[in-house]
């Protein structure tokens, strides 16, 4: 796929602003993309990458995020900073788009840290994940990637591949264990 920047970022769907109109799509199950992938998805693709790359320290992004309700996510892990904070921030991945990912945990145990999100203003939590899974996903050509990882990484696809299914990080904890954070 070519290098290409949209004109003008798409916002955010933030799901706590009231201003933001188009906030239930955060809540709307994605279904599947079929390959080969058509022009309506590219162009998403496009700006979710042109959106994630705007950012300075982003990890992921998923497509209903930006306005679409579309199974497509964008994720990379390898950041050295963010190392420096999450101890269990084994496993990498080069900045990749990922089409129809899902995972299954390897078994039961799960792993509390924090999170945030973009499209949860004002607050973080500590959130139970899957310690580690098996993802699989394809690209955008169409190849058929998958994997077994664990920590930060396994956290990482576990909260995108939510936002491709209607859930937010805010539904895995109580309300009263949200606590305010800063500009993310
Ligand atoms: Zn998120």
């Amino acid at each position: 796929m070519k290098h290409f920047v949209p004109k003008k970022l798409p916002p955010y769907v933030v799901i706590n602003d009231p201003s933001c109109k188009k906030k239930g799509i955060l809540r709307v199950p994605t279904t599947l993309i079929t390959f080969p992938i058509d022009e309506e998805t590219q162009d998403v693709i496009r700006q979710l990458e042109a959106k994630f790359d705007a950012e300075e320290s982003c990890a992921g992004l998923a497509a209903p995020q930006i306005g679409y309700s579309k199974r497509v996510i964008i994720l990379e892990a390898n950041d050295e900073e963010l190392k420096q904070y999450r101890e269990d921030f084994t496993d990498m991945l080069p900045k990749s788009i990922w089409i129809n990912p899902s995972f299954k945990p390897v078994s039961k145990k799960k792993t509390i840290d924090w999170e945030a999100c973009f499209s949860v203003d004002g607050v973080k939590g500590e959130v139970p994940r899957f310690t580690e899974i098996l993802y699989e996903a394809w690209t955008p050509d169409g190849k058929k990637v998958k994997g077994r990882v664990k920590g930060f990484l396994a956290r990482l696809i576990q909260h995108e591949i939510d936002h491709l299914n209607g859930i937010l990080f805010i539904d895995h904890i109580p309300e009263d264990q949200l606590v305010p954070r800063e500009v993310l």
